[in-house]
This record gives C-alpha cells, structure tokens and sequence, in this order.
C-alpha cells in the first residue's frame, strides 16, 4: 500500500481537531490558581442554589429489601430494632442476604418466627465456593436442597470473591462458568428459588489508577478495590462474558444480578443484557450515585425494564435509604449523596410514576421469590 500524501495526513487532522475540539482547546495553557489549590479531600464548596427540596422519609409503597444485610437475627433484641427500623422506612419485608446456611439458617428462620414477624423478613442461603473440585457440585446441591427445605427461598448474595478470589481445589481461580457447579444452578432452577449473584465491582476498579479514573479518590482510600493488576485479575469485560456463559447455559434459572451488573454508566448495556436473558433481574443496591447523574435517561430505562429490576440496598443504614426514595420519587435537583467517596457530583430526582415505583419496590420481587408473605402488600390479605 502506497503512504498517504501530505494532503491526505493535513485533511485527516483537520478533521481530528474537528472532531475533537475539547482536544484542541485543552492545549491551550489553562489559567493557574494563584493561590496554592487545596486538595482533593480539602475541597468541600457549599452550593448556593436554592430550590424545592422534598425530603422522603418512608417509601410511597411497601418495599422488599432484596439485598439486605442487617446484623444475624438470632435474639429478640436485634430482631426488634431492625423491624421498627424497617416500620419507619415503610420496608415490609427484608430479604436477609447475609451467608447463612445450615444451623445458622435455621436458628434465624427459628428466631424470626419466635418474635411474631415471620411476614417481614425471608431467607436466603449462602453456597460454600471455595476449593471446589470433583464432587463438590453434588455436595453443594444437596445442602441447597435442606437449606430450601428448611425455609430458604434464595441463594446468596454469592459475594465478589466468586471470579475474583475463588480457587479450586487445584489452585487455579474458579472461573464462573465452572462446569462442576452447573448441577447446583440447574438444581436453582428446579426448586424455583432465584440466586442472587454479586459479580466485580464498577469498572473504574479494573482500570489504572490515574487522574482520569473517575472513582480515584475512593481506590485511594481503599486498596483491596482495586483489580487492575492484570496477572492476578480478569479484566472488567472479560469478568462479565465469563457471568454471561454461566447464565447462558442455565436458562431455567433465575438470575438477580447484584448491583445491576454495575453497568448502571452505561444502561444500554444493561438493557441488552436483558433483552438476551429473560430470566436475568437487576438490583439497585449501591449504584445510586449513577441514577441519580442520569435522571431522564434513567427513568426511561426503568419504564421499558420495569419488569427486571428489583430495589435493594446492601449495607444495613437506616439514614441511607431515604436517599433512594428520594432520587426514585421526587424531581428535585442537585442534592448530595450519602458518601462522597462514591460519587463527587450531585444527584438529581428520577420522579418515577407509580407502576415503576411498584414495580421495583414489591411487585417483582414478590414475583421471582418463592413463598412471599403478601400481608402488608397492596391486594395482600
Ligand atoms: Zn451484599
């Protein structure tokens, strides 16, 4: 092939500076402070806008907590604070995702039953993924199998460390779509229980850590988020193609995906992952920062995958929640979020409309959940 002629080079980086003009302007020199710049964590500015601002305390409807992690429900006292803690929320029922299984399942489902509130919590069972090889499969579908029997009616939340801590027996990382475990999703599917699977982190922790990274000050903070060390870690895309064969190859399972897969930067992507796997779910916990950046296309996506996605929370703050309630119900704007570290920008109210807000607070998870107390529900006795 003949090089380009020096025309050709000139038009094509005109039309590179055309096309890129934030390039072309960021090579000008930037005016410098004057005085020395606080740093990152130093600068705290007030905003001064002054608009409505409607603060919400309890939920519109009944909620399902679908990734709750309140402390092990075992004594009267513990059980008490998190009921009248959930009263005030409006949370009807928490899903209690925090591992359990065996005695320790029991003992809460006993617990729970004892204190008169068996209606306001469910129980999900944690699966041991550790050091799996030839025979573990089995072994671990059995003790699914008494873990529903004895009133389990999910499994997980299975953590991160599942793709990206796991080895097998034989020291290599257990990859996702490990075959060995396909007996225990396709057990899942049978007894109609949903598992509930935490894949990675955002996919800022999977990248370099440099002034460009959008979530720096948080890796900053906390080294063991980060897994951009390539020869220990799977890529970011890698990660989630290997979760895609898991899913694949189980079609008869029910799939609730923590976090939204973290593709809520990119809501596209987390709608053609619906589109290809219908029995794929989405939950909301911990990535409100980015609904809250993107409240118009945001909405749109949760008019059209109403269906799909199920609210949760994660980590068991009471003050938190009223932040969800607050992006999903109202319209207000530019208010903070709960942890600065997450999110350096503003949030903005989604203003969702009442099917949405169903949809995502109780309707879907009374759906996918098997044996769902329905007292306290709109149309429940
Ligand atoms: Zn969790």
């Amino acid at each position: 092939m003949r090089p380009p002629s020096i025309a050709a080079l000139l038009l094509l980086s005109a039309l590179a500076l055309l096309a890129a003009p934030s390039r072309a302007l960021a090579q000008r020199p930037r005016p410098q402070p004057q005085l020395p710049p606080p740093s990152i964590t130093e600068y705290e500015p007030e905003s001064t806008l002054v608009v409505p601002e409607n603060f919400v305390e309890r939920a519109k409807f009944p909620v399902v907590d679908f990734h709750g992690h309140p402390p092990t429900l075992a004594d009267p006292e513990t059980i008490a604070q998190v009921v009248a803690a959930m009263d005030r929320l409006n949370i009807q029922v928490m899903v209690q995702a925090r591992g359990s299984s065996g005695e320790r399942l029991r003992g809460q489902i006993e617990a729970v039953r004892a204190a008169g509130v068996e209606d306001r919590f469910v129980f999900f069972t944690t699966l041991d993924l550790r050091n799996v090889g030839p025979g573990s499969g089995a072994r671990i579908a059995a003790q699914l199998e008494a873990d529903v029997a004895a009133g389990a009616v999910g499994i997980g939340e299975i953590n991160k460390g599942f793709g990206l801590g796991y080895t097998k027996a034989d020291g290599t990382r257990l990859e996702l779509d490990e075959p060995e475990l396909d007996i225990v999703w396709e057990t899942a599917g049978r007894l109609g229980v949903p598992v509930f699977l935490h894949t990675g982190d955002p996919a800022e922790f999977f990248e370099p850590l440099d002034y460009t990274n959008e979530r720096w000050l948080e890796l900053a903070i906390f080294p063991r988020r980060r897994f951009n060390d390539r020869t220990r870690y799977p890529s970011f895309d890698d990660l989630m193609a290997e979760r895609d064969r898991l899913i694949a190859k189980h079609p008869n399972t029910t799939w609730v995906l923590a976090h939204m897969s973290w593709y809520t930067q990119d809501l596209g992507r987390l709608g053609e992952l619906f589109e290809r796997f219908p029995n794929v779910y989405g939950e909301l916990g911990a990535v409100l920062y980015d609904l809250g950046r993107q409240p118009r296309f945001a909405k749109a996506f949760f008019e059209r995958w109403r269906d799909r996605i199920l609210f949760g929370k994660d980590s068991f703050q009471p003050d938190e929640y009223p932040y969800y309630w607050r992006v999903f119900e109202t319209e207000d704007e530019y208010f903070d979020y709960y942890r600065d570290y997450h999110a350096f920008w503003k949030l903005y109210g989604m203003g969702l409309e009442d099917p949405e807000l169903r949809a995502i607070y109780y309707e879907n998870a009374l759906r996918i959940i098997p044996h769902m107390p329905v007292e306290g529900f709109p149309g429940g006795e």
